[in-house]
């Protein structure tokens, strides 16, 4: 019997080891993730955003989800990734979701604290992990400028509103970064030893091997990847576009998808080292 994805989460806390859970958007990348995944022979988190769940339909995603989770062999859990409404948690959990994220990490510490603790309330009969944003991660479009989570806060979040994870700004941004980024390992580490929720890293596209790997030996259980799966896709596909006028797109879109696996190779390696 497969773990859940808390047990899990727990035990990649303990061991300082991560799961990476990697977005997806269409069939391609979600093949592309099961094939990576089968071959690295890992278990896996497959995140669904609203406005892939909006592009795809809910019930669709889901199913090709547990499917292919399915006939892959793999053991992996679903995620929603960036929850901005209780009422789109509802409807994942609903859905079949193991995991959801409640964002209100825009709003003040004290609305932030009240949205996800009913959250947590509604997740208890789903059994389902409950993660939340506490500090400043820049999204797509927003200024990359740091407003990193404090050890007190994470403390005081955890123990009011009894979330299981916790999504911490230490620095990484979402979309492509502008400079190399840099983590606050330190605060990171401090933030572990404070609290036994476990920690996610966002915005991992374009952070360096070494950086993701010294997050994880501090505490980081659990690296996002979105940006870049997008990013590997849509160039290949652009180039392989620009030399051809094939029209059968499953002649096409396999190699764009196998781009896709080549990355994800690479980075299961670095999350699971
Ligand atoms: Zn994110």
């Amino acid at each position: 019997m497969a773990l859940n994805i808390k047990e899990q989460l727990k035990n990649c806390q303990h061991s300082h080891t991560a799961l990476l859970a990697t977005n997806f958007y269409n069939l391609e990348t979600l093949l592309a993730i099961f094939k990576a995944a089968a071959e690295e022979n890992v278990p896996i988190i497959l995140q669904l955003t609203q406005s892939s769940i909006d592009y795809i339909g809910l019930d669709v995603a889901v199913s090709m989800a547990r499917q292919g989770l399915k006939d892959y062999g793999l053991t992996g859990w679903i995620h929603l990734d960036h929850g901005q409404s209780v009422d789109l948690v509802h409807k994942c959990l609903d859905s079949g979701f193991d995991s959801v994220m409640i964002d209100a990490s825009e709003k003040p510490f004290q609305e932030n604290v009240e949205i996800t603790a009913q959250v947590v309330e509604m997740a208890k009969a789903y059994n389902a992990n409950v993660e939340a944003e506490l500090g400043y991660i820049a999204k797509l479009g927003q200024q990359q400028e740091y407003n990193y989570t404090t050890v007190e806060d994470a403390v005081s979040f955890v123990h009011q509103t009894g979330v299981d994870a916790l999504a911490i700004a230490i620095g990484s941004a979402h979309g492509f970064y502008k400079a190399t980024p840099k983590l606050d390992i330190k605060r990171l580490s401090e933030i572990h030893n404070a609290t036994d929720a476990i920690l996610v890293l966002h915005g991992s596209s374009g952070i360096p091997d070494d950086m993701i790997k010294d997050a994880i030996r501090n505490g980081i259980s659990k690296v996002n990847l979105a940006t870049e799966i997008k990013d590997t896709f849509m160039k290949n596909l652009k180039e392989t576009l620009m030399t051809t006028d094939e029209i059968d797109l499953r002649k096409v879109f396999p190699k764009a998808t196998n781009s896709v696996i080549d990355l994800l190779r690479n980075k299961y390696n670095i999350v699971q080292a």
